[in-house]
């Protein structure tokens, strides 16, 4: 028996934004791998096994599939949105690298999905359809000094930005300390979008500026995008306004 292991991108949540390939994948396994929450958005087969475990616990939850994958299993470790973005390909490949030698000789496929930032952007027009960039805004695996040089990086060389992990009940402060160091630098009209549970059933997405943007109006299941000089908004009469990034940047 040959086991092997699918790293598996869920999307942002509605089934309709999950791939036939990742469908495919989860339908192959035995066994399913992740966050609780994440998991329960899979429908499983009486003879599939669910193993969930705790958010911080990604390198842990990474070893488990590997040796239930090693153990001839065919295994898949689901995420959310994209498996690439912020989530657990890359704590799988650091127990790879890090793990037994057998490891890397396992059959491992990484399934993309649809990101927050894409699911966001076409609720919104096409924010992202100029220079770019992703930040996590979270200070656990990175000292908070160095989001903030990022930050004051990308927002002076013109990038729009997709802060993911805005706040959490343990991280309270740190994006009104991101605003902060923003409105320094960004245009105070400068567009601001808060996008919550995009493609779930309590969808919320609010416009405003970096003048009037406010922490509150965040939660962790909520993707901010910060525009650039090339961000639209398009007011409309009964209906949401268009935000666009234009593609051009004068000389
Ligand atoms: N791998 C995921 C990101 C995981 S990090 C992806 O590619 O989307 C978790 C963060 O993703 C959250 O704090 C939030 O910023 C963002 N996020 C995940 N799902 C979301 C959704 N449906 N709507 C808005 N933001 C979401």
């Amino acid at each position: 028996m040959t086991g092997r292991l699918a790293i598996v991108g869920l999307g942002p949540g509605a089934a309709s934004m999950r791939t036939p390939q990742a469908e495919a994948a989860l339908a192959d396994a035995t066994d399913l791998v992740g966050y609780g929450p994440y998991l329960d958005r899979v429908a499983a087969e009486p003879d599939q096994r669910k193993h969930a475990s705790d958010n911080r616990e990604e390198l842990g939850r990474a070893r488990h599939a590997l040796l239930l994958a090693a153990s001839g299993r065919r295994v898949a470790v689901v995420s959310s949105g994209d498996a690439g973005v912020f989530a657990m390909a890359s704590a799988v490949f650091e127990a790879v690298e890090a793990g037994e030698p057998g490891w890397r000789d396992l059959e491992i496929t990484v399934v993309p999905g649809i990101s927050a930032m894409f699911a966001t952007a076409a609720r919104l027009g096409a924010p992202l359809g100029a220079d770019f960039c992703a930040i996590s805004l979270s200070d656990n695996l990175k000292p908070w000094e160095t989001v903030l040089r990022r930050l004051r990086a990308v927002a002076e060389a013109g990038f729009v930005i997709a802060l993911y992990n805005p706040l959490s009940a343990a991280r309270p402060w740190q994006l009104g300390a991101a605003f902060d160091l923003l409105r320094e630098i960004l245009a105070p009209a400068t567009p601001v979008v808060f996008a919550t549970a995009v493609s779930r059933p309590e969808e919320r997405v609010a416009i405003t500026t970096l003048a009037r943007a406010e922490p509150s109006a965040a939660d962790m299941r909520t993707l901010v995008l910060i525009g650039s000089a090339a961000t639209r908004t398009i007011e409309r009469h009964g209906a949401p306004p268009l935000v666009y990034s234009r593609r051009s940047v004068p000389a």
